[in-house]
């Protein structure tokens, strides 16, 4: 069932449109001039329209063409209805961006069927960007821990460091790296290994604010960006997640893991730093110094 408006000047031609229509369950609003058409258009988000070419005023073809130019309206889908049999007629409605046209007085089995045929595709069309959508957003995780992965970290890097940067507002990015992964893997296991990055990624996620995000930076390296964030802010936010950490327990099968990170952080805007790529650089330097002071610890780039 769909919602069908049919615009069309003639009450004889909208009541048989109707009857019909409505005969197979669908909902059927109805517009006596090109005017009340583009309203219904815009104030029902109709399914199809079906629509006159001929009507005082504003014709069919200016209708066509109002409703895609419009964003809300340029994606239904129309059908002409026409009583002119003359090629160009038809011709000039599916440039201005109609699918179809069916010839008056309509046969009710052709009407029925070129309506069918719009609603599928429009349908089929619905599924694809839907998946296409899902693709854009897989293509930009990383499998194991949900995060996004590398390449959208940076993309996205770029566009909040140049917001940040055009809007005098402050940026941090923090690099985060398990300490002593390859022991995990070497004693237990790469399965417990890739429990332990999952885990990570899902505390990580739990704790972040929605306007940052987190990505899966490497192997057991993981990178956050906090937009408006302040060089206290963002060693706070830090230092939480590396307690969150400390306190997690990992358990795969067989052991309760206890797992630690080290975390850098870089703050712009900082005199050294004037790109994306001096940002990442900064909080890798401070994430090296958190390790060589011991592990476990937060620093930041002074
Ligand atoms: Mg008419």
């Amino acid at each position: 069932m769909a919602k069908i408006l049919v615009i069309d000047d003639s009450r004889l031609i909208s009541h048989v449109a109707k009857t019909i229509l409505t005969k197979r369950g669908h909902e059927v609003i109805l517009a006596q001039d090109g005017l009340a058409g583009m309203q219904a258009a815009k104030s029902e988000c109709p399914d199809l329209i079906l629509l006159d070419l001929i009507m005082p005023v504003m014709d069919g073809y200016q209708v066509c063409q109002n409703l895609k130019d419009e964003d809300s309206t340029k994606e239904i889908p129309v059908i002409m209805l026409t009583s002119k049999a003359e090629p160009a007629d038809k011709v000039k409605g599916l440039e201005l961006g109609a699918l179809d046209y069916v010839v008056k007085p309509f046969d009710e089995g052709e009407l029925i069927a070129r309506v069918n045929i719009q609603l599928r595709l429009k349908q089929l069309y619905k599924a694809l960007q839907e998946k296409n959508r899902q693709l854009r957003e897989l293509a930009n995780r990383d499998g194991l821990t949900g995060l996004y992965n590398h390449r959208y970290f940076h993309e996205q890097l770029s566009k909040d460091f140049l917001r940040a940067r055009r809007y005098h507002e402050s940026l941090s990015c923090i690099l985060l790296d398990i300490d002593y992964f390859k022991k995990f893997n070497d004693t237990y296991g790469h399965q417990t290994g890739d429990i332990v990055l999952s885990t990570l990624g899902q505390v990580i996620r739990d704790s972040i604010r929605d306007s940052d995000f987190a990505a899966r930076y490497g192997g057991e390296e993981f990178a956050l960006v906090l937009y408006h964030a302040d060089r206290p802010t963002a060693v706070n936010v830090a230092e939480r997640l590396r307690q969150m950490v400390e306190h997690c327990e990992v358990r795969d099968k067989d052991h309760v893991l206890h797992v630690t990170i080290s975390l850098g952080v870089a703050t712009f805007p900082h005199e050294q730093i004037s790109n994306p790529k001096q940002i990442v650089e900064c909080a890798d330097k401070a994430l090296y110094k958190a390790k060589e002071n011991g592990r476990n610890r937060v620093e930041y780039f002074r």
